[in-house]
């Protein structure tokens, strides 16, 4: 079910800015369920690190034991006689029976769905995909428009004063050279979301507003269980007939108020600066063609028509400037940063792991002294890590086992409706309408009782749910009051 090998982001979105300097939880990527409790830090460009890869998200604080107190406190309250054995035992039994107590609460909230049904995986999933191919778009079209025409990613590209150690100053949101990014410019966020509330409810709402070109949510706090979500546009005034929407009428979402807020644009927003051996002309070559290979590798994997990524990849004059716009186009279309070999879901999780843009130091005057070194050796081991394992599994509505189980319950129900009446005469016991076949009426169930078969798949994916849940609980305090509307 889970797709990406290395980073498994979890939710599927994409898209457009939004964002916000700070992060409370980190946002839930194309996955399922609460990842790891704290986002990595943003890479130090300075310091080689492990293939970043390769490490993916770390396993979700979820887990049983992680909720379920402690092993030793556990333990000092048992007899004194129990085996060790025996000791894990009951310890084993008490977490699941804890699980089972959390799920009857969480069973049928927004926040069980998101994180656990698989069609929300799937959709998560369709929302990547698509956000992709939106941002390729865009980005194609920008690029006719001759918008990137000043884009270079150096600090050659601005005066020395405003490099400040690891990072150099931009000249804000989307302009050149180094056309940082902030998400937060152009976005509606939705803070303390109910537990309740569906995200993908949330979703479809927010598309009936214009332009809306990405959609991220984090997960639930620990120990509150709220959320919240953030919802880019393509324009400031889309932005703002969203919010102006929600504002003016539609506070709530099936009854569950929500308190929309236009999210403040970064002030003095800073790249990362990579170290000057990036800069070298043998450098800058390679780059250029390992870029290429990833513009390849995601816009493959996420469908971006074979067109666009030959007319961006046959884009810019010098390898230089092919390099930077290859960087750049990972960035806005896929959220990946070239420099760091991340791969996010959204651009706010981008933002947050890669900040709003990277460049390369120049090289200056003591060009003699600069030589490749161990960030280089560690920049080409992520890129080979990643061109290695990078995949995107698209999760299935049902696996094959279930789809056996969903086909077995389909005849019986089919068995279960049909009654032979006469020779050559068969009833819908459904409705009662005669058929001269049972043929007949199983067609006509298929056609006319549709529910019914839709039923049996609803039960095949809550069980699967429940599974999921069971495998990896999250604890349902904060819960405890129910919906009041
Ligand atoms: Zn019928």
């Amino acid at each position: 079910m889970r797709r990406v090998k290395r980073r498994p982001s979890r939710s599927a979105r994409g898209g457009a800015r939004g964002g916000r300097g700070r992060s409370p939880q980190r946002w839930a990527t194309a996955g399922s369920g609460p990842s790891s409790p704290a986002r990595s830090a943003t890479p130090s460009p300075r310091s080689p690190r492990a293939p970043a890869g390769a490490a993916g998200r770390k396993p979700a604080k979820r887990g049983a034991g992680a909720s379920a107190g402690s092993f030793k406190a556990f333990v000092l309250g048992l007899d004194l006689l129990v085996t060790p054995e025996d000791a894990v035992a009951k310890w084993q039994e008490h977490v699941q029976a804890l699980a089972v107590e959390d799920l009857e609460r969480l069973q049928g909230t927004g926040v069980y769905f998101d994180l656990y049904h698989p069609l929300a995986a799937v959709r998560r999933h369709e929302r990547r995909l698509r956000a992709a191919r939106q941002n390729a778009e865009v980005f194609m079209r920008d690029l006719q428009e001759k918008r990137y025409e000043a884009l270079r990613l150096s600090t050659a590209a601005q005066g020395p004063g405003d490099r400040e150690g690891a990072t150099c100053r931009t000249t804000g949101h989307m302009k050149p050279p180094h056309f940082a990014f902030d998400p937060n410019v152009n976005s509606v966020l939705f803070s303390k979301v109910s537990p309740h509330v569906r995200m993908w409810h949330l979703h479809d709402a927010l598309q009936k507003c214009l332009g809306l070109v990405s959609f991220s949510f984090t997960d639930p706090a620990p120990g509150s269980l709220v959320r919240e979500a953030r919802a880019g546009f393509e324009t400031a005034e889309a932005a703002q007939a969203a919010l102006d929407l929600w504002l003016s009428g539609e506070r709530s979402l099936q009854g569950h108020s929500l308190s929309p807020s236009e999210p403040v644009p970064r002030e003095g927003l800073k790249a990362l600066a990579v170290p000057p051996e990036m800069s070298l002309p043998g450098r800058i070559c390679k780059d250029a063609a390992l870029s290429a290979q990833v513009v390849r590798r995601l816009d493959g994997l996420t469908g971006v028509p074979a067109s666009v990524t030959e007319s961006l990849l046959a884009g810019g004059g010098s390898e230089e400037a092919r390099l930077d716009l290859r960087v750049l186009y990972l960035r806005r279309v896929h959220h990946f940063c070239f420099y760091a070999a991340e791969w996010c879901p959204d651009e706010w999780e981008l933002s947050e792991r890669c900040g709003a843009g990277m460049v390369r130091t120049a090289v200056g005057e003591d060009a003699g002294a600069v030589a490749p070194g161990p960030w280089t050796e560690a920049h080409e081991q992520r890129l080979a890590a990643f061109l290695e394992t990078s995949g995107l599994q698209q999760p299935v509505p049902m696996s094959s086992d279930e789809q056996v189980t969903l086909d077995k319950k389909a005849a019986e129900l089919i068995q279960e409706k049909t009654k032979q009446i006469a020779e050559g005469k068969y009833q819908c016991t459904a409705c009662s309408k005669l058929f001269r076949g049972p043929e007949f009426v199983r067609k006509h169930l298929h056609k006319m009782h549709m529910d019914l078969f839709e039923t049996i798949q609803e039960e095949i994916h809550a069980e699967a749910a429940r599974k999921a849940f069971l495998a990896k609980p999250i604890r349902s305090a904060g819960m405890q009051q129910r919906k009041v509307a």
